[in-house]
């Protein structure tokens, strides 16, 4: 008998760790609520937990078996049901954060005490870190080359899901509530989890948007991305099982002549490896998590008074007066999701606009993402402070209106998200900073004046960073985007 011990790969399908344990013996699936790991997540994303630990569940229970779930430490749960089990091993799939790589290493010394064997695998990610590195042996700080490797790289096929002769015929306790958890309902609608919902989303990006992804990607009122974030966060779809899908679009789009939707393709399987870069790069640097990856002669001295806090409430509470950064923050309060070119906007804004803590954000988006992972979220976080890997050069700095009138010429996105606006032409909404009070109190009664401006914060940005680098003040040229 073997233990499985799911964590992020809530899935029966292309589970290498699975497929090894079922392939080697008779497999108990297992998953254990701790509350170490519990302390860093937000409702939303124990709401989606719960909700693919249900799939996971119905999934084993269609092949006469059943999720054996459990709550506490691992390193004293995992030993106990091995005896309990009469298991001789215990299989997961590797994690690669500071925090899950400790408990890892606890996990592994109770069950070498306790005298079970246990065996881990590669699974999350096709090319697991340490094996894409630069001709010194190094990680990879620049995406670029990365990417080349990558992409070069062989992929697996995915992995067999096992059939009831594979699994034990064991009965689970239901799973518990998400107040018995210590978390609550979220205010959000948390997509629907579980294999069978990844499937179907991505099928139907397959189907319809995965050849004009380049094209329309950053444009958020088109809904042209996959949504497959919180899938792969919470592995209820297997990577490659993912890939092998973009491979046959591909193979399809050259078979049809349509070049540009090859290159779409590609253009989307480059995404997946940006998950894979920064899932790497938090490997080699666990700090990351709470640390600048960038060295910078001084600190960067970030607002934290008073003022600064409050403008962090309006940055929180899509309040700001700047109707894309709005309408971003309040989607993900609404979905605990946020599209990607607006996550690069609000998180912009509150760094180069508001001149506060990448961590604040990076806390937000914690509490309030389905699909928060540490890798990414911490990559975009830093991506756009200027201080991470393959960051945005500080002295770029977007405009946060510049950017709402090229992603979301019509306002679509802002109007449906800030319905203060919603009888509001495009143009104004994207002229609101430069209206006269009078007229906007005409135009939106209840919508907020901007709480900063954009020109004046972004010169002292400029010069906060400048100062962190020991730069002259007059040093580098700057550039809006
Ligand atoms: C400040 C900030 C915070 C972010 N936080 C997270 C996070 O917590 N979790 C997360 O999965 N992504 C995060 N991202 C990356 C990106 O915004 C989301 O992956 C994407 O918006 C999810 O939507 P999708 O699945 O439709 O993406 P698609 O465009 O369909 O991309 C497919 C997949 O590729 C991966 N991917 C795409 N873009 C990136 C990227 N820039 N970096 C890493 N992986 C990427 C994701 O797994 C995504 O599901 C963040 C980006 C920024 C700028």
């Amino acid at each position: 008998m073997r233990l499985f011990w799911h964590r992020r790969d809530l899935r029966i399908a292309d589970n290498r760790g699975l497929a090894a344990a079922a392939e080697a013996d008779t497999v108990v699936p297992v998953f254990v609520f701790d509350d170490d790991v519990l302390a860093h997540a937000g409702d939303p994303r124990v709401r989606h937990m719960l909700d693919a630990l249900a799939e996971l569940r119905a999934d084993y229970r269609a092949r006469d078996s059943d999720l054996v779930v459990a709550r506490g430490d691992p390193a004293e749960v995992l030993p106990d049901l091995a005896a309990e089990y009469d298991a001789e091993a215990v299989v997961w799939n590797e994690d690669y954060s500071g925090l899950a790589r400790e408990r890892d290493a606890r996990v592994r010394m109770a069950l070498d005490d306790a005298g079970v064997a246990r065996e881990t695998t590669h699974d999350a990610v096709h090319h697991e870190p340490g094996t894409i590195t630069t001709n010194k042996g190094e990680p990879y700080s620049v995406y670029t080359y990365f990417w080349k490797k990558w992409r070069d790289r062989e992929k697996a096929d995915p992995f067999e899901a096992p059939t009831a002769d594979d699994l034990a015929s064991v009965t689970g306790e239901e799973l518990p509530s998400i107040e018995a958890l210590g978390f609550s309902e979220p205010e959000a609608d948390v997509q629907p989890a579980g294999t069978e919902a990844a499937r179907e989303r991505l099928a139907a990006f397959r189907a319809d948007a995965i050849r004009r992804y380049d094209e329309d990607r950053d444009y958020p009122g088109k809904e042209a991305t996959s949504r497959l974030s919180t899938d792969l966060k919470w592995g209820t779809i297997g990577v490659r099982e993912v890939y092998e899908a973009t491979a046959e679009a591909m193979a399809a789009a050259e078979a049809d002549g349509d070049d540009d939707g090859a290159e779409a393709i590609g253009e989307f399987q480059s995404q997946l490896a940006w998950r894979e870069f920064y899932t790497q790069v938090l490997w080699a640097n666990p700090r990351v998590v709470s640390q600048n990856y960038k060295e910078y002669e001084r600190d960067i001295e970030w607002r934290d008074d008073d003022d600064a806090m409050a403008d962090l409430r309006a940055w929180k509470d899509g309040e700001t007066g700047y109707p894309i950064v709005d309408a971003g923050m309040r989607q993900l309060r609404e979905e605990a999701y946020m599209h990607n070119r607006v996550r690069m906007i609000v998180a912009s804004f509150l760094t180069k606009d508001l001149l506060l803590d990448w961590r604040h954000g990076y806390e937000h988006f914690k509490d309030y993402l389905a699909d928060h992972d540490t890798a990414n979220d911490n990559g975009g976080w830093q991506w756009a402070a200027s201080t991470g890997t393959d960051a945005q050069p500080y002295f770029r700095i977007f405009n946060p209106m510049t950017q709402g009138e090229r992603y979301d010429p019509d306002a679509e996105y802002i109007s449906e998200y800030v319905p203060e606006l919603s009888g509001v032409s495009a143009e104004n909404i994207h002229s609101w900073h430069e209206l006269s009070v009078g007229r906007r109190r005409q135009l939106a009664p209840k919508y907020p004046d901007p709480v900063v401006d954009h020109s004046e914060m972004r010169e002292r940005a400029l010069s906060m960073f400048k100062r962190a680098r020991g730069e002259d003040e007059e040093g580098a040229e700057a550039s809006a985007d």
